[in-house]
């Protein structure tokens, strides 16, 4: 037998683990179950079924990775995909949460990589409303940025929703006084989110007539880099020791 050396190095959970690993339990705690999808797409399920156009920017060639071989595929851009496949297969009531890689075209710098994390998610029942939205959202907040944590809703537009807002938390660095991190506003911008579009929910056979939903998703890398006072996203791909061993 061989006594283990002592003073061995333990291993641990790259920030991104961890942060993805507190997002799906608070969800899951609020009875939202986990979905996955795959990470090459086609075309109608990344874009289409999402009420995206086929003259809209985001399908342009610069923003998106086009298989060269299949026709009509793509890299997933975002992880809604997820939702179309989760709605044509299940009956309503729902409640999902979806995390997971995406990719985008894009030159790399501070706050943008080729591929980054999303997280998502998806409710679909009768009678669910904007103020479902916002009880939800700023319960999750609170649980990942604290208690003090409030939220506000601000009116924005993405094809997928109807109406379309942005979602900013309270600074957590300053509480809202103002501060380089929330550029003096006292807010950060967090995730987009709105009411299911009704072309979205008819299109993946459920009845918009009968059932509304909601849906919210934005980017786990600028969730670590908040918490964590990351300033640089390509640090979080880099395979450095020294910044996974801070945590
Ligand atoms: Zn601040």
């Amino acid at each position: 037998m061989t006594t283990p050396k002592s003073g061995l190095s333990q291993g641990h959970l790259h920030p991104l683990t961890q942060v993805i690993g507190d997002v799906v339990r608070i969800f899951h705690e609020l009875g939202f179950e986990v979905a996955e999808g795959n990470e090459i797409e086609k075309e109608y399920y990344n874009f289409d079924a999402l009420n995206v156009p086929k003259d809209h920017p985001a399908r342009d060639m610069q923003d998106t990775f086009w298989l060269k071989d299949i026709k009509e595929t793509v890299l997933r851009t975002h992880t809604s995909p997820v939702q179309v496949h989760y709605m044509e297969k299940n009956k309503p009531p729902f409640r999902i949460v979806v995390p997971g890689k995406v990719f985008r075209h894009e030159a790399t710098d501070a706050t943008h990589e080729v591929q980054f994390y999303q997280i998502e998610g998806l409710v679909v029942s009768e009678d669910v409303s904007l103020a479902h939205l916002k009880g939800v959202l700023e319960l999750f907040f609170k649980k990942l940025f604290g208690e003090k944590t409030s939220i506000r809703f601000r009116p924005s537009f993405f094809p997928f929703v109807e109406p379309g807002i942005e979602i900013d938390v309270s600074c957590f660095k300053c509480a809202g006084t103002g501060c380089s991190l929330c550029k003096k506003t006292g807010f950060i911008e967090v995730m987009g989110a709105g009411m299911v579009h009704p072309n979205v929910l008819n299109g993946a056979g459920i009845d918009s007539r009968k059932y509304q939903g909601f849906a919210f998703g934005g980017g786990v890398d600028r969730l670590v880099m908040l918490k964590y006072g990351i300033d640089d996203v390509r640090l979080l791909y880099s395979g450095d020791l020294r910044l996974v061993n801070q945590f």
